[in-house]
């Protein structure tokens, strides 16, 4: 079996890969650090959760720590698609480099350019950025690019969904052709192999199995669920999360709730704390100390649930989550594999549980079609009887304080098109969350007079009069149970 000393990494290196408590390397760590060490561009295709940020970090710093950084000019550069992602690198990264003297910059949003300017002037070995952020420094003359040594791709196929290929070309550019190249993507997508086949030189190909594929320690369902009505799918999709998390019981020790837009991110979280649940939201319009706030929290176990996006969780590296719930299932079958990558790690069991509305069953087949297996169907726990009605009104709270998620154009994809870092493409015009919120307001009133006076139709004008009985008390006819059409005056048609 190979060891780390096998792989030809720097004593330092090695002793702080010892103290991380590394014992073997990990498949793509074995195949891709030689290559690495050799000076060949590496064309990693491999997810999160395979042990990837080390097969290019370690030999990145054993390639560095000969050699000083010049003001401006960083030796070494790694792109990641988000905030998240960069951030998890540059932690690697001291992690790794701890028992050397190299430097590193964290170019990111939501962070100010004075401070990362002032590294940069110093001059950096490694500079960690989101492709957008580094542009911005770039065109502001902040940073030259001219002194990279090597370059580091990271989620290529995420930066393809955000819309980031056209960035990582033109900072590819901005580059030494001699630059060594290391390229990481989950999946090989046209577009990513015409970049390699034209930025890559001649590039040694290493590939791990999917977790989804192989990942037999994550045991998956999928609930198919027809709501009462169209109007009712999300109050009750909601009532079915509750149950599902409710069925797991204590197994449930913490969870990541998947939702395919930011504002039923939002919705979801807010809902699940009405009803007691540890929750909190994680998507790309927070503010960045707010997403780390709530990144943190959950890592250390103080937060139960996190409700997010697939950007934002894009590359989390949260150890030890038992569960994935997929509110909703996601548009790209990719993004299922990803989602499902959070749980079962390091040989821990997880569970991944998904609700499927009708409308769903398209992209249910497609992720069933990628992952090559049929996803068993589970009972819904709900089946035996819907909630009280009283659920479904207090559960209506949350949806007029925010936007109705069905006021979303429904063709919209929530992992893609983007720029800097995060877009927020699934905030809905502002006109129609106010038509949304008049809808909603308008839907609302005749749940608000079912509940005082039992009708679900609101005959305003039959409140308060006693249904006709006969001498027995029985009540003629319909009794309050005409309905609304009936009651209408009509003119009758002349003779
Ligand atoms: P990554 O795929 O880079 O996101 O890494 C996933 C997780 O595996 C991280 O928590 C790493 O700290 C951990 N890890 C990376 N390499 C190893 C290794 N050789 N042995 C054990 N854990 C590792």
């Amino acid at each position: 079996m190979t060891t780390f000393a096998d792989l030809g990494l720097d004593p330092k290196v090695l002793s702080a890969v010892t103290d991380a408590g590394y014992e073997t390397p990990t498949p793509i760590q074995a195949q891709a650090i030689p290559h690495a060490l050799a000076g060949r561009d590496v064309l990693g295709i491999a997810q999160t959760g395979t042990g990837k940020t080390a097969s290019f970090v370690l030999p990145m710093v054993t390639m560095l720590s000969r050699g000083r950084a010049r003001a401006r000019m960083p030796r070494s550069l790694v792109l990641a698609p988000t905030r998240e992602l960069a951030a998890q690198v540059a932690e690697n990264f001291d992690i790794y480099a701890k028992n050397t003297k190299l430097t590193k910059a964290l170019l990111i949003g939501g962070v100010s350019f004075k401070e990362q300017d002032a590294l940069i002037d110093k001059g950096v070995d490694v500079l960690i950025a989101t492709p957008g952020r580094l542009l911005d420094h770039f065109e502001r003359g902040k940073l030259l690019l001219t002194g990279v040594q090597i370059m580091v791709v990271d989620e290529a196929d995420r930066m393809l969904d955000m819309g980031f290929i056209p960035d990582i070309e033109r900072i590819f550019q901005l580059t030494p052709f001699t630059r060594q190249t290391l390229f990481f993507s989950a999946t090989m997508a046209p577009e990513i192999e015409r970049i390699t086949n034209t930025f890559l030189s001649n590039p040694e190909r290493v590939e791990v199995a999917r977790a989804a594929t192989t990942g037999e320690n994550i045991e998956q369902g999928v609930v198919m669920f027809k709501p009462s009505r169209k109007d009712r799918q999300a109050s009750e999709k909601r009532d079915l999360l509750r149950a599902l998390i409710e069925r797991e019981g204590a197994a449930c020790k913490n969870a990541i709730i998947f939702c395919n837009r930011k504002t039923e991110v939002d919705i979801v979280a807010k809902a699940l704390k009405k009803y007691g649940y540890d929750a909190a939201p994680i998507h790309g319009d927070l503010d960045q100390s707010q997403r780390t706030r709530t990144l943190t929290a959950f890592r250390d176990g103080e937060l139960r649930f996190l409700c997010a996006s697939d950007v934002a969780a894009r590359g989390l590296d949260v150890p030890a989550v038992s569960h994935i719930f997929n509110y909703d299932v996601p548009s790209h079958a990719e993004d299922y594999v990803h989602r499902i990558g959070r749980t079962g790690r390091a040989g821990l069991k997880g569970r991944a549980l998904m609700i499927c509305v009708p409308s769903d069953e398209k992209n249910l087949a497609d992720i069933e079609r990628l992952v090559q297996r049929e996803i068993p169907r589970v009972d819904n726990p709900l089946a035996a009887g819907r909630n009280a009605p009283a659920d479904e009104v207090q559960d209506a709270a949350p949806e007029t304080e925010t936007a109705e998620p069905a006021a979303q154009p429904v063709t919209q994809d929530p992992a893609s098109a983007g720029s800097a870092d995060e877009t927020p493409q699934d905030k809905p015009a502002p006109r129609a969350r106010r038509d949304s919120r008049k809808r909603t307001a308008e839907k609302k009133a005749p749940v608000k007079s079912a509940s005082s006076s039992g009708e679900q139709d609101g005959q305003a004008g039959q409140e308060g009069k006693p249904a006709a009985r006969d001498k027995d008390g029985r009540i003629i006819g319909m009794g309050d149970h005409v309905p609304a059409f009936l009651t209408r005056p009509f003119k009758a048609p002349a003779d």
